[in-house]
Order: C-alpha cells, then structure tokens, then sequence
C-alpha cells in the first residue's frame, strides 16, 4: 500500500505501522467526541470573530506606542468573547505563559495580601515568581505571603484544609489546570468549577485565577465560563494555535484585566500603548486554527497512551481516560528508553530532524534533562515535542503535534526507536 511504503520512507517498519493501525481501530469512538469538541470551539471562535467585525485593516502592523491600534484592540475584545470575559489582554509584550501569571499575580496583589494555591505545589517556574524558592523581584520580597493546601493522595481537592487556609488577608487564589509536570490528575473545568464555587462560599469577594495553561479548547467550557476571574496563559501553546511566534494573554474581569494592563506597561498607560509590531495575521489566525490544532494533539496524546499502554507501560493519563490538557505522561522505566524515545520524536520533525538529542545539565533541575523538539517556534509545545528528568520512575511528557498526522508519526517513529535500541520487541 502507498501509505505503508511512505511510513517506510520515513522510517517506520512494517511491523510497527500495523501495530498502530491495529490499535486506532479501537480509537474511533474517542476521536469522534475529540471531533465534537473542536467543532464546537471552532464554531465559538468563529462567531467571536464575526460579532467583533474582524476585517484585513486589522492585520496592519502598528510601530512606536501603538496608539489606536484597532487590530491589537479588536483581537482582545476577540479573545474576551472566546472566554466569555470581560476584558482580556493578549499582546507581543507578554513574552510567555511565566510572564503572563507574573503580571496577572504581581497586579492583583499588594503587600499584605496573601496568595492560596489550594491544589499543591505550582509549575515550576511560579516558585520563583512567588518566592516559594528564593528570588530577586519575587512577590515574597514585595511582601505578599504565600499559602498551599495539598492536594488529598487520591488528587481530589482537602476542602477541610482549604478552608482552614483561608483567611482574611486571603486575596487571590490560584489554581493550576494541567498537571504540567507533576505527578498528580490534571483537572477538568467541571472540577474548577466547584472549587471555586468553595472557595468563594468561603470568602465571596476572594478573586480566583486560573493557569490555563495547557487546556485552552480541550474542553466545550473554560475556568471563566464557571466564575474564574481570570484565565492565563501562553500563545506558544494551544489557543496560539502553533502560529504566534511569541505571546501570552489574560482574559477576565474588567477589574483585574486593567490592573494587569498597568502592571504590563505603566501606571496611567494601561492598554493603550503597545504595538502589534505585524504580529496580528499570526495571532488572529492562530486562534482560528487553534481548537482543531488542540484536537490533532490530543488524538496524539490519546494514541500515545493505547499505543504505550498496550506494550506495558504505565501511562498517566492512561489509555481510556479522559482528557483534560495535552500532555501524556509514559513512564518507561530507563535511561536509554527515554533516550530512545525521545531520539523518535526528534526524528520525526520537520525542522532539526538530523539532530540526536542527549541527556544534560539543565539549570534548575537536580538531574540531566532529556528533550527532542523540531519546532518552527521555538520552545512551541503545541508542536511535537518530549521531555523528562533522567530520573526514576524516567518518564517522559510528550505533547503537541500541529497535526494529528504529525503526533501520529512521532510515537510510531519513537517506538521504532525503542525497538531499534531492543528495549521493545517488534509488536
Ligand atoms: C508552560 C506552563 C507554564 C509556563 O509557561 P512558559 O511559557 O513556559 O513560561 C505555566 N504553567 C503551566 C501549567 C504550564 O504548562
């Protein structure tokens, strides 16, 4: 068959592509409610879109301070519609997703104020935002306390603990979506939802922000379509729909969004400055593409876990579960078949596919790091890309694929890997 000949050229054995082909026919029914999903998001960013009158005078790239700036305004009002919010800043200035929860928390809380996470630990790079690990300009040293309740051994939320953690210098409370790299469940919005409907029984004038990272257009409904008053995160992943080349936005409250645009520029400044420097055809058009590029990667994801599932390795979420953000967590067991697997991603890429990554140092991290990535942006993990500490259990978090062909052809590529490397016999 021409398929199976092109698979070949490109590397995969006959025994691997009919060991993928033999585990997508138990897959329809999942792909199809993936499907629906996107349809539906589709539908929603379309008539978000149609309502703010997008027209090509709103691709035209502004310079200086951008004053006026019609394209940068219109795609804000764009997003505020997606997310059914009041206000939202989404711009070139905000530089990533740590950037964007840097402005959203450093704009809503003053000193004195204290910040509640109420799922456990935050991403990684939030720890020096927040001073939980020492850190020049961190909230810590602006004088705004910190708080955590853990979550319970099952991953369900200690409601008990998250009340007894609130209090009256409680101001903001955040909760992270995707379980990012950690260990514990990402959460569906319909979990978010009651957690914030707690927390604001607790205290009902509390502000709650949601990480968003990761989840944008998983699901029919966003964190903001169940009372958060603001969502955030990075163009760089799903809603900039592998076509942003940089970006973050927040999206919420009239309130909270206008402290953030201060926080961004200046006092006095706001939103009114900041030019698009031609960045809005990408970002317009990244959006529109977003839900079915979200859609592409979770079929990756949920492949990746029947595929892996079904040789023996643990894999969270495993392979019947629903999905709640991009990221497939595989639990390999080894050094090399980390590496092999990592080797297959990389090979598969359109961009950097003749490069072999290798385990190394990584600043922040207390053992070396594996990473395959070919992205046109980099750093993009809405396109296809793995990563993971050189550790026990030595899992890998694989994500993204632009494409669902794409993420297709990169776990069949690290599977022949695996198998190339002996770790896996031929399926
Ligand atoms: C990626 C991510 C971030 C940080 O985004 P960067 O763009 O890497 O700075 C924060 N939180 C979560 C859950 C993430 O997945």
């Amino acid at each position: 068959m021409e398929l199976e000949k092109m698979y070949e050229t490109l590397g995969v054995s006959e025994a691997v592509y009919a060991y993928g082909e033999k585990v997508l026919t138990n897959l329809e029914a999942r792909f199809k409610s993936i499907d629906q999903t996107a349809e539906y998001n589709q539908a929603k960013v379309l008539s978000a879109m149609q309502q703010n009158r997008v027209n090509a005078t709103h691709f035209a790239a502004t310079t200086g301070y951008g004053y006026n700036d019609e394209g940068r305004d219109t795609l804000e009002r764009v997003y505020a519609a997606v997310f059914h919010t009041e206000a939202a800043l989404v711009r070139p200035q905000i530089t990533c997703g740590t950037h964007a929860l840097t402005v959203a928390l450093s704009a809503n809380l003053l000193p004195g104020d204290e910040l509640l996470s109420p799922v456990g630990a935050p991403y990684d790079t939030l720890e020096e935002v927040i001073g939980i690990r020492e850190s020049k300009c961190s909230l810590r040293e602006y004088g705004v306390t910190y708080a955590q309740a853990d979550l319970l051994s099952d991953g369900g939320f200690d409601y008990p603990a998250i009340r007894a953690s609130i209090n009256e210098r409680t101001k903001l409370i955040t909760i992270q979506r995707s379980k990012g790299y950690a260990t514990r469940p990402s959460f569906s919005v319909a979990q978010i939802g009651e957690l914030i409907a707690f927390c604001k029984s607790v205290k009902p004038d509390v502000k709650v922000m949601v990480d968003n990272c990761y989840g944008e257009f998983v699901e029919p409904l966003e964190p903001s379509d169940l009372g958060a008053d603001m969502v955030v995160g990075s163009l760089i992943k799903n809603p900039g729909g592998g076509l942003a080349p940089i970006g973050g936005y927040i999206c919420g409250t009239q309130e909270c969004v206008e402290r953030c645009a201060y926080r961004l520029s200046a006092p006095g400044l706001g939103q009114e400055v900041g030019a698009n420097l031609g960045l809005m055809p990408a970002f317009y058009q990244g959006l529109f593409l977003a839900p079915t590029v979200t859609a592409g990667a979770l079929k990756g994801s949920v492949f990746a876990a029947n595929i892996y599932e079904g040789l023996g390795f643990p894999c969270v979420p495993n392979a019947s579960e629903d999905r709640h953000d991009i990221i497939q967590a595989v639990t390999l067991g080894s050094r090399e078949a980390m590496v092999a697997f990592c080797k297959g991603i990389q090979a598969a890429a359109p961009v950097d596919s003749y490069v072999t990554p290798e385990p190394w140092a990584m600043p922040g991290y207390d053992s070396d790091v594996i990473m395959a990535a070919g992205a046109f942006v980099q750093g993009s993990s809405i396109e296809l890309s793995a990563d993971g500490p050189i550790r026990p259990p030595y899992a890998v978090y694989f994500q993204g694929g632009l494409t669902w062909y794409h993420a297709k052809l990169g776990i069949l590529m690290s599977l022949q890997k695996l198998v190339e490397a002996g770790i896996v016999k031929p399926p």
